[in-house]
């Protein structure tokens, strides 16, 4: 089996790097910032909206889509290729919203008008999305959801609130999910998926501090809301189906494994700068290491699934799980790298790293959690990979 990459994706790789090299401001890559802690720096949403519709200009974001909507053709890898150098270069500019999850519904489910409307957006960088599907009392069942939307004559007005909105409170435009019939049954066939613009009288965005004390995700309310019909993807009451496939999508769109090597890599040239190396710590870095390229093999092979035309089910759980769930056990180990100093945070002057290794571990134990928690993709491992009955 030949894993290399082609000529051309080498070719690429090398002209994303110099593009990287270039525009990454250097304090973001003085200071390590991972992908996940990019909402430590204050200027970071300027710095993605710049870096995204640079990127943009270049077609980067929209590579592997169809010629016919902006694309080049090109397979997935050339996504995947981006997205390592992104990581690679401590870079923010990658919607993984818009790019990762939404385009890729839409050219699955959207219709015509809905792509020839939002696909332009997306692949200049210009338009970045959230996606508000979890709300209080429901994220991981996603079929039991009830915010409602009550039909009018051209729209549908929405009330209720979601919750752990990530980017909802600079995103142009929403992938929302919602209840439009409450005797449906089963439940899931009651959903509608709709694309909202954030700007809709009606929609309030409140931030949520996370445990690193900065401001990624949100919660969203709706009060009468309107959204035109002409805004529903894959058809009423059919929402569920299109979240499905959404999630199948966002497991694999942000290279995990990616942000998890190069957050090990910084590590190991702290403990190699500081002099800490031991033979124990030599040991976890090599086991690690290896981890690291388990992960990308999983990744590879889902990447090469899309690559030709099949949508990768278990198998993006299975690479989803273990990716998020190594980046939280390097986190961990970076507490132990550093020794006590772990725990200083960015204002203080002896902090490692900028106080990177504090942020990184506070953060990590949402990895767990996002995207689906780590629970339901092995349930989904179970049932779709190994074929075992459905307990819960
Ligand atoms: C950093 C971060 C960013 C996020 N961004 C977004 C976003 O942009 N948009 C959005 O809509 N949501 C977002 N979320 C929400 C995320 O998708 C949910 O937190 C997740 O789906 C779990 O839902 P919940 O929190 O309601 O927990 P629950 O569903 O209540 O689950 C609680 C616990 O029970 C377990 N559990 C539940 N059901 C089962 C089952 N069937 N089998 C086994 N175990 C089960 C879960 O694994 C979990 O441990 C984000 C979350 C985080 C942490």
């Amino acid at each position: 089996m030949d894993f290399a990459f082609s000529p051309e994706e080498e070719a690429f790789r090398a002209q994303v790097a110099a593009f990287l090299e270039k525009e990454v401001p250097r304090e973001y890559r003085e200071k390590r910032i991972t992908f996940f802690d990019m909402s430590a720096q204050s200027d970071w949403i300027q710095v993605h909206r710049s870096m995204a519709e640079k990127m943009g200009e270049k077609g980067w974001l929209s590579m592997h889509w169809p010629e016919k909507y902006g694309g080049r053709g090109v397979s997935p890898f050339y996504r995947l290729i981006l997205r390592e150098e992104l990581a690679r270069y401590h870079s923010p500019g990658y919607d993984s919203i818009g790019c990762g999850i939404v385009a890729p519904a839409l050219l699955l489910k959207g219709s015509e008008v809905q792509k020839k409307r939002h696909l332009p957006g997306i692949a200049s960088g210009k338009s970045m999305w959230c996606e508000t599907l979890s709300e209080p009392n429901h994220g991981s069942d996603l079929a039991a959801i009830e915010v409602f939307a009550r039909e009018e004559a051209d729209c549908f007005v929405v009330n209720g609130q979601k919750i752990w909105t990530t980017n909802g409170h600079f995103a142009d435009w929403n992938a929302l999910i919602v209840r439009t019939d409450r005797e449906a049954s089963p439940n899931y066939r009651g959903l509608t998926f709709f694309l909202v613009d954030m700007k809709t009288p009606g929609i309030t965005v409140n931030p949520v501090i996370n445990m690193a004390g900065h401001h990624e995700f949100n919660e969203v309310f709706f009060e009468d809301v309107s959204i035109p019909k002409e805004n529903i993807v894959g058809g009423l009451n059919k929402g569920f189906y299109v979240v499905m496939s959404l999630l199948d999508y966002e497991r694999t769109t942000d290279t995990v494994y990616a942000i998890a090597a190069t957050y090990l890599r910084d590590l190991e040239e702290y403990a190699c700068d500081n002099d800490l190396l031991n033979p124990v710590l030599e040991n976890r870095f090599a086991q690690f290491k290896a981890e690291c390229e388990v992960a990308r093999l999983l990744h590879y092979r889902c990447a090469w699934m899309q690559s030709q035309g099949m949508v990768p089910n278990h198998e993006s759980a299975m690479s989803k799980m273990f990716s998020f769930e190594l980046h939280q056990r390097i986190s961990d180990f970076g507490m132990e790298v550093a020794g006590p100093y772990s725990q200083l945070t960015e204002e203080s002057a002896l902090a490692p790293m900028f106080g990177r290794i504090s942020s990184c571990y506070l953060r990590s134990f949402a990895y767990s959690l996002e995207q689906g928690t780590s629970e339901i993709d092995r349930d989904v491992i179970a049932q779709r990979g190994l074929g075992l009955p459905r307990l819960r």
